[in-house]
């Protein structure tokens, strides 16, 4: 469309030289960008056609979060007529999605690595009182080419703010808690939810397919549906070669209600996510 147009052919903005697009979502592109030699990461956001408030809370729960090894972090903002700049701390591996699928062979420990990470991060956000409520693997990326480069969360997009009411829907489909599916003025829910999204992700990593859509064909309403159900199996295909503590790990993140659901520290205490699982790659 016309205004990513923009974005795209912009050389400059601010004192920073942009690059390459980086990726893109619905009201923001993210460009490589670079100034006194230093290179970031530059999502450009289009506030004619986002709401203000919205850029400014991002901008907010950013600055909220503040620094942490597994959170992309904010340097800078560059104000424009009609558009706001977030320059970040770049990641240069991509997305570990796209990693995993270059990789061929996979190991619960390179699982477990992630979990891992992203666990850390959710304790940093929700020790700040931030519910991040978009985690799914586009907001995972790898801070370098390097076999183990870290895992960074990025996109404070839709995070909650402390003593916000969560009671709407938000995020993405395949992602969503049960709670927040069925959530009314009168019955919120909370952070927790980071935590079944994060057991969503780590069921695609282990077992190659999503746990709701296993086919993948399968619309918003009948996604919907089978989270509010807790409607999901280990099919034997793709689980037999897995082990007992990594499907434990997932059963107990996938519990479709909160208080049954393993907490952060559930998640870093277990032997599997910290530390005891096998290197070989799945299925040898
Ligand atoms: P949106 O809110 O539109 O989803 P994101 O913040 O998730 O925007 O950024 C969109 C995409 O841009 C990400 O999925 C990722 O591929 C890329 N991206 C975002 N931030 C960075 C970064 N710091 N370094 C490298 N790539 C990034
Ligand atoms: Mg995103």
């Amino acid at each position: 469309n016309d205004t990513n147009c923009f974005y795209e052919t912009r050389k400059k903005i601010g004192a920073y030289d942009l690059g390459p697009t980086l990726g893109e979502g619905a009201f923001a592109t993210v460009r490589k960008a670079s100034k006194g030699g230093e290179t970031y990461a530059c999502k450009i956001i289009n506030t004619a056609r986002m709401n203000e408030e919205l850029c400014t809370k991002e901008i907010e729960m950013m600055q909220r979060a503040g620094k942490h090894a597994n959170l992309v972090s904010l340097i800078d903002v560059v104000e424009l007529p009609d558009a706001r700049a977030l320059v970040l701390e770049l990641a240069t591996g991509g997305e570990v999605f796209e990693r995993i699928c270059e990789k061929g062979c996979y190991s619960e420990r390179d699982a477990a690595l992630v979990a891992k990470q992203v666990a850390l991060a959710l304790k940093h956000l929700h020790g700040r009182g931030i519910a991040h409520r978009d985690l799914k693997p586009e907001n995972l990326l790898l801070v370098s080419d390097a076999h183990d480069a870290d895992v960074k969360l990025c996109d404070l997009g839709i995070a909650a703010a402390p003593c916000e009411k969560l009671d709407k829907r938000v995020g993405t489909p395949g992602y969503a808690a049960p709670e927040m599916l069925l959530a009314t003025k009168k019955k919120t829910y909370d952070a927790r939810c980071d935590l079944f999204a994060l057991g969503v992700i780590l069921f695609v990593l282990l077992g190659g397919y999503h746990p709701f859509d296993p086919m993948g064909d399968a619309s918003d309403a009948i996604l919907a549906s089978r989270i509010k159900q807790g409607k999901w199996q280990f099919h034997d295909e793709a689980w037999a070669k897995i082990s007992p503590e990594a499907k434990d790990v997932v059963r107990h993140l996938l519990a479709v209600k909160p208080d049954d659901r393993w907490d952060v520290d559930d998640v870093l205490a277990s032997p599997w996510v910290a530390g005891s699982a096998s290197s070989k790659p799945i299925g040898n």
